[in-house]
């Protein structure tokens, strides 16, 4: 690596503690990213590779050279089938899923809970996680929607890239707005719109 010549060793490392690992492989470590200072003191340690200099610089360079790993959608990159996702829109108050349209604004059957704005967050989720251009038929089946016009009123209202017209109409979402769900989405991977 970058010609210096260092032991290499497996380890496999989760950055969220809401990870849960079901079956750990048999030849490879499972750690959380706050154990690795602690995983590292713990090695044993035959003879000093590196001189602390070489470790500053060497530390500077990752540092320097680091990129995010993020891909859209989500579900394609995690080998999730979008199929598996739980649909409709959520409850901000109740946080379940499936409240109803009804004039003007969004009800949650569970607990009354009404939010106009409430599909705005299921509609990115859709973004984030399935597709990277939305039929109206894709957006009434995830927000339970059966009317295509109130579909398309809640589509053209949120400033997304319209391309094509009448049923050939496909809507984006642009990729500054989708990078801004970034840390929000990687940090829920393992509990959104999961059905376990
Ligand atoms: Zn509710």
């Amino acid at each position: 690596m970058r010609g210096i010549d260092v032991p290499v060793i497996d380890v496999i490392v989760f950055s969220s503690t809401k990870s849960k690992v079901m079956k750990s492989p048999d030849h490879t470590d499972v750690i959380y990213a706050t154990s690795i200072p602690v995983y590292l003191r713990n090695l044993e340690r035959e003879k000093a590779y590196l001189s602390i200099p070489q470790m500053d610089d060497l530390a500077q360079r990752f540092v320097e050279e680091h990129k995010s790993y993020f891909t859209y959608p989500m579900c394609q990159g995690w080998g999730i089938d979008p199929k598996d996702l739980i649909t409709g829109v959520q409850c901000g108050k109740c946080e379940r899923f499936g409240m109803v349209k009804i004039k003007r604004t969004w009800q949650c059957p569970i607990c009354s809970h009404r939010d106009s704005d409430a599909h705005i967050a299921a509609v990115k989720e859709w973004f984030v996680l399935i597709g990277v251009q939305m039929s109206n038929s894709d957006c009434r089946k995830f927000l339970q929607v059966s009317q295509h016009q109130t579909v398309t009123r809640i589509l053209k209202g949120m400033n997304l890239i319209i391309t094509g017209k009448g049923k050939a109409t496909k809507y984006k979402m642009n990729k500054k707005t989708l990078s801004g769900q970034k840390n929000f989405y990687v940090d829920r991977k393992n509990s959104i719109r999961s059905q376990t």
